[in-house]
């Protein structure tokens, strides 16, 4: 349901690159995605009742998987939550949890175009952070989704409080707050927060394990001397859980290297130095020189990165992929920022049953939306994010599982991309 054909690339082959990185969250480990949203969330809710003072009577309404969608863009000072095209034309737009007619979304936005919004669809790194970060916000993984209903209805809430639409909200800062208490990465090991508690005590309601076959996959990439490398935002020790409750104990055994809390996008466009982890304790910086084959750190960037693993492989221009799904700390920023090719997962194009994939995800309710409609198109056009997995990305799959049930070396087709 991409309302145009993908571009006309064909041939596209695991096996034609050296060096293979993987994102963890949702992409190499697959969570549970229904149970995990419900839970955040429950723990956000709680927050901004208990901490921040809103009405329980609008976020702690059952919870409504309808609203929630992939991609989901907050305007903070308007209140609203909108939709864009790949030029910044804004599709859809709603205040609170209530739709708005195309007249007013006319009286917010003029010719439906939003400055900011605009701004980040010429560079989506431009609202990442400063000042316009603290205004727009893109919901991008499993991790922030359910803060569109959140946000939505904290927004219900304030306008019924003040028995009108007020000028301007400032609603979004208390939702980072809650976001933050949530996965503040010391609380894995201090234990404050709910949301690590909740993954540690019960593994299973949040994790699939990867299969037999996904393994296999990864070790027949590795008896092809491909150079496989761990690139993830989580800090060590949620990394280390996750990675065991999916790959297993051994999970370390399948990388060359493993950085963690990587802090993407910036891995990809800065050069913070990488750091030595003692533990789960930061150590001090180590010099691309003192990287080591099999090692564990944290921080780190990616001109160091694709040095060390250059070194490594003795081979001049190394072909590098890297596969995520988040569209700009995985796909947009490494292949603009890095010339890196990229794979995007998406689990959408199972859930929604699109491109020839089957309509078959567990948690499908959740990751479909009546309320705003398909995450790829609105009124037949491509989204913003249908449009930057195309543009970013040489193949976009549902699961690595998928890309797992194929031999490695096989050619995928333009309808694949
Ligand atoms: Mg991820």
């Amino acid at each position: 349901m991409f309302s145009e054909k993908s571009k006309s690339l064909t041939g596209f082959k695991f096996t034609d690159y050296d060096c293979i990185g993987f994102d963890l969250d949702n992409t190499l480990s697959r969570y549970k995605v229904g149970a995990m949203i419900e839970m955040e969330y429950d723990i956000m809710a709680k927050f901004l009742v208990e901490k921040k003072g809103y009405s329980k009577k609008h976020l702690y309404k059952p919870f409504d998987h309808n609203f929630i969608l992939r991609g989901l863009i907050v305007d903070d000072e308007n209140g609203n939550i909108l939709r864009i095209a790949p030029d910044g034309y804004i599709l859809q737009a709603a205040h609170g949890t209530k739709m708005l007619q195309d007249e007013e979304i006319e009286k917010y936005y003029p010719r439906r175009h939003w400055e900011i919004s605009d701004l980040f669809v010429q560079d989506p790194l431009t609202t990442w952070n400063g000042p316009y970060s603290e205004k727009m916000r893109t919901l991008l993984d499993y991790f922030d989704i359910a803060s569109s209903l959140i946000f939505a209805r904290a927004i219900d809430a304030v306008d019924e409080q003040k028995g009108q639409k007020t000028g301007k909200y400032e609603v979004w800062l208390d939702i980072q707050a809650a976001l933050q208490d949530m996965f503040n990465r010391d609380n894995f090991q201090t234990g404050a927060g709910l949301y690590f508690e909740k993954m540690k005590a019960n593994p299973e309601k949040y994790y699939y394990k990867c299969s037999d076959k996904l393994l296999n996959w990864l070790k027949l990439l590795k008896k092809q001397n491909k150079s496989l490398f761990l690139l993830t935002g989580s800090h060590v020790d949620f990394a280390s859980h996750t990675a065991t409750n999916t790959v297993g104990p051994n999970w370390r055994d399948y990388f060359d290297i493993v950085v963690c809390f990587a802090k993407k996008p910036g891995f990809f466009t800065l050069k913070r130095d990488f750091l030595k982890l003692d533990g789960v304790h930061e150590g001090p910086a180590v010099k691309l020189d003192q990287l080591e084959i099999g090692g564990m750190y944290t921080h780190g960037n990616w001109t160091d990165l694709h040095k060390f693993l250059t070194k490594h492989l003795k081979k001049d221009n190394p072909k590098f992929l890297y596969i995520g799904d988040n569209l700009v700390q995985d796909i947009y920023t490494p292949h603009i920022h890095s010339h890196c090719d990229t794979v995007t997962v998406c689990e959408e194009l199972e859930a929604e049953g699109v491109q020839g994939y089957h309509e078959r995800h567990p948690d499908q309710h959740f990751l479909v939306s009546t309320f705003w409609g398909s995450y790829f198109t609105c009124n037949k056009a491509d989204t913003n994010w249908a449009f930057l997995m195309k543009k970013h990305s040489k193949l976009c799959v549902p699961s690595l599982e998928y890309v797992a049930s194929l031999p490695i070396d096989h050619e995928y087709e333009a309808s694949d991309v």
